[in-house]
């Protein structure tokens, strides 16, 4: 058996409601609704030419901007070990100093802004409250909190009676001593979990499956906030590096779907960012890049994203878009698999509808 087709235990073909059903689950935890995810573990450190994420190193504002961050900086608060600023749409806190977290702040903001236009999410979110950005200046005070080797977490919990947001925050830290530079801090990070939480404050309460808040957050990671749409579907394939792990990836091991959309949190990083959850990662990367841009995809986002939104949606996810989804998903993990083993001849489908692998 292969990675990938342990990451579905507990799934069967006794599942059968799917999206609808499950896209409308609120978190069956009676008190609180809490979250998180760890993920991202620290890129390398003496390799950074190896890793793609870097070629956009380092951040650079424009006149404009600069501007903007100088005005910020003088407005950053201190509060105890932190500097402090109120964005139009986040608090930021760091521990680095008032002109990286103004920096922060006016990065997280233009994030904002463009995750919401590309999405085209609705402009008044579920969760009123603004949500946290925290750096810590140092890991092992990150560590006190996710001592789990991780990058990154973001974090929400809900008050239940009242139904107001007690927690809801990214968290990350300084890795390297040049990174207290904005220019030269990881900010996929922020890309990744800030797709979490911004999806979060418009989810409100309800579930959405592990495998496409991963895959949807994975895929904006590298989304290039300088580019146009159209230029980043085209071109963010070769910004990801999570698609290596797929090398190895036999055309028997597909995975299904509906066993995937039904992986439950606990199961998606079995072994520690190891290869198993990294074939997650690229998997449930590669499924959202298959909706967003193959052509025979068209609508299809949008019905999850819907759905996910919208649980009296009429328009959803149901059994026909999980079919072709599937179908298309898989046709891009042939071509996918043979572009990285150019060497070894992927046999074509045998039919337009596979048979999901371990089932
Ligand atoms: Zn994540």
């Amino acid at each position: 058996m292969t990675p990938v087709m342990d990451p579905i235990p507990g799934h069967s073909s006794r599942f059968k409601p799917f999206l609808p059903f499950m896209l409308g689950l609120s978190l069956l935890v009676p008190g609180v609704s809490r979250g998180a995810t760890a993920e991202q573990p620290a890129p390398p450190q003496e390799e950074e030419g190896e890793d793609p994420a870097y070629k956009e190193r380092p951040w650079k504002w424009n006149e404009a901007e600069e501007r903007k961050v100088g005005e910020v900086e003088k407005a950053v608060k201190k509060e105890g070990n932190f500097f402090v600023f109120e964005s139009a749409h986040w608090l930021v806190r760091t521990e680095v100093s008032a002109r990286f977290t103004a920096e922060l702040a006016c990065f997280m903001d233009l994030y904002y802004e463009k995750l919401h236009a590309v999405l085209g999410l609705p402009p008044k979110p579920k969760i009123p409250q603004k949500p946290t950005v925290q750096i810590f200046a140092q890991q092992k005070d990150y560590a006190a909190i996710f001592n789990d080797n991780s990058r990154g977490h973001y974090r929400y919990l809900f008050d239940g009676p009242t139904g107001r947001v007690k927690e809801l925050c990214l968290y990350s830290f300084i890795i390297r001593p040049e990174e207290r530079d904005f220019a030269r801090f990881y900010y996929q990070i922020l890309l990744h979990e800030g797709t979490h939480l911004l999806l979060r404050t418009h989810l409100g309460k309800e579930r959405i499956p592990v495998f496409l808040d991963e895959g949807i957050a994975t895929y904006f990671q590298f989304w290039d906030l300088r580019a146009s749409r159209e230029e980043n579907l085209s071109k963010r394939y070769s910004r990801s590096f999570y698609r290596y792990t797929l090398q190895a990836l036999q055309k028997k091991d597909y995975p299904s779907l509906e066993g995937y959309m039904a992986l439950k949190p606990e199961a998606w990083n079995p072994d520690k960012m190891g290869m198993k959850a990294l074939t997650n990662y690229a998997l449930g990367e590669s499924f959202i890049e298959t909706l967003l841009t193959q052509p025979e995809a068209k609508g299809l986002f949008e019905k999850i994203l819907t759905g996910l939104l919208d649980p009296n949606a009429k328009e959803k996810f149901g059994r026909a878009e999980i079919d072709k989804s599937q179908t298309l998903w898989h046709a891009q993990l042939d071509k996918l698999v043979l572009s990285l083993n150019p060497k070894t001849e992927v046999t074509p489908p045998e039919s337009k509808d596979p048979k999901p692998a371990g089932r």
